[in-house]
């Protein structure tokens, strides 16, 4: 790492003590930056990079609940309003047991760069709760979200912070939060919250919106290599919002999806997923994917292992941070790997980033392969804005504009940094240096 960012590093980690996560998100993006502070020393002096570290604002309130048997239940809830040089803070809302500050703070940094790949006016936020929605029947997931709304309303708003679904925050949660934001409010802004249900203001497209643009940028990718998804095997990891459109728009492009998994277990489905099937268990009945395998015939269930031991051409990793490591890259790269399109944030550690990279596999970060979430989302402001809404096939043609446009800035801003098909530096340049240069203009704030 560039020794003037390696003293700024030090200072960043001092800072925010135990928060992994964060110091992982921030170390990654430092690697990629030196050759920009060369031509553009005017970061430097305007301490760009120290303010870039520091969340504009960091909001952390009690959730209190009470569950289905009268019992009173106390939650944290997080949001993080990281950058907003670019427009109102955007980004998901994560509800899991793991979520604490080094995690939103990682998500929210991650999102600063991701928002400005997509050229969109949006800047960089993200929050949620240590509350687990597993297991919990519906009335007391509603007054979970009803409490956690009672406070971050006072935060958010169209012109403010716009929050969206993430882990264990999907259509069901967004409603949920909006009704009660309409009651505390009294006012119908649509655009205060991504991810509704269409009938009230959401978009088409929006819910396959991350799954099917993480697939777009992986076969932008293969066609440098003048290969596609056709023919492919893929393997992908989650079984969620992300997975499961993953693995769609992967089969309609002729790739075959062998296996996906829960944090229970994994499917291997040779013939290919069954979406419909998958769909129904995860979607509609909130089973276990152990389900899955009961259901269909010639799949096998392996109870715990790692999804990555299934052998493939194209691994497109869609659960959660950290979930692919350095051996598991080195197995995926001994049975013939070629691309890896991340459609979590962070999944691959740095460990299996390096491994990747070292034997030309063709690797897409989170923060570029899977920004199709966001991107449709600020889709959605733009429905909300006009009071109009898109049909699908317009609004898909929208997100598979965005994703080609992605991938080429990615591809060019590491091309005129001297490392040609290197996604992870183009990625990480060409969100810094747009975020960079707003925060120049708008002064020392
Ligand atoms: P969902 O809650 O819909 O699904 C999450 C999936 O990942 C589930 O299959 C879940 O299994 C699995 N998972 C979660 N945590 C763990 C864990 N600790 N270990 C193993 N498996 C785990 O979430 P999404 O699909 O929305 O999100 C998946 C990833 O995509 C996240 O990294 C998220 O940040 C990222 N992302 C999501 C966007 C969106 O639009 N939703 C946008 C951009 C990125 P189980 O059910 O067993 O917990």
């Amino acid at each position: 790492m560039d020794a003037r960012l390696e003293a700024i590093r030090d200072t960043v980690l001092a800072r925010n003590p135990g928060e992994a996560e964060f110091h992982q998100a921030v170390v990654e993006v430092f690697e990629s930056l030196g050759p920009v502070h060369d031509r553009h020393p005017e970061f430097l002096e305007a301490a760009i990079l120290e303010r870039l570290c520091e969340p504009e604002r960091q909001i952390i309130f009690r959730v209190p609940w009470t569950d289905d048997a009268g019992r009173v239940r106390i939650n944290r809830g997080f949001r993080v309003e990281f950058n907003s040089a670019l427009g109102p803070y955007k980004g998901g809302l994560r509800f899991h047991p793991s979520v604490y500050l080094g995690i939103v703070k990682f998500l929210g940094f991650e999102q600063i760069f991701k928002n400005a790949l997509t050229g969109m006016p949006i800047g960089g936020g993200k929050g949620g709760s240590d509350f687990d929605p597993r297991g919990r029947s519906d009335a007391e997931v509603m007054r979970f979200c009803q409490s956690f709304m009672t406070e971050l309303y006072r935060h958010i708003g169209e012109y403010t912070d716009v929050p969206a679904g993430d882990i264990g925050v999907g259509g069901r949660e967004i409603g949920y939060l909006f009704g009660q934001y309409k009651r505390i409010t009294n006012r119908y802004e649509s655009g205060v919250l991504t991810g509704k249900g269409v009938s009230w203001g959401g978009s088409l497209v929006r819910p396959e919106a991350t799954g099917f643009g993480t697939v777009i940028f992986t076969q932008e990718m293969l066609k440098t290599r003048g290969t596609s998804l056709e023919g492919q095997r893929v393997v992908v990891s989650g079984s969620g919002n992300v997975a499961i459109n993953a693995i769609a728009k992967a089969q309609s492009l002729g790739a075959t999806v062998v296996a996906c998994s829960d944090s229970s277990g994994y499917v291997v489905d040779e013939t290919g997923i069954d979406v419909a099937l998958l769909r129904e268990v995860k979607e509609v009945q909130r089973a276990r994917l152990k389900e899955y395998a009961e259901r269909r015939a010639g799949v096998s269930y392996v109870d715990g292992g790692s999804v990555w031991d299934v052998g493939a051409t194209v691994a497109l990793p869609c659960a959660t941070q950290n979930e692919l490591d350095g051996g598991a890259a080195a197995r995926l790269v001994r049975g013939g790997l070629v691309a890896v399109g991340e459609g979590a944030n962070m999944p691959s550690t740095r460990g299996a980033i390096a491994v990747f990279q070292e034997a030309g596999v063709l690797f897409g970060p989170g923060k570029a392969a899977n920004a199709g979430g966001v991107a449709t989302s600020a889709l959605e402001m733009q429905q909300n804005a006009s009071r109009d809404s898109w049909s699908f096939e317009h609004t898909e043609e929208r997100l598979t504009d965005i994703m080609v446009g992605i991938h080429e800035r990615c591809a060019a801003t590491a091309e005129e940094y001297g490392e040609p098909g290197n996604y992870v530096l183009g990625a990480n340049i060409g969100g810094f240096v747009k975020v960079a240069d707003a925060m120049l203009a708008q002064g020392l704030i």
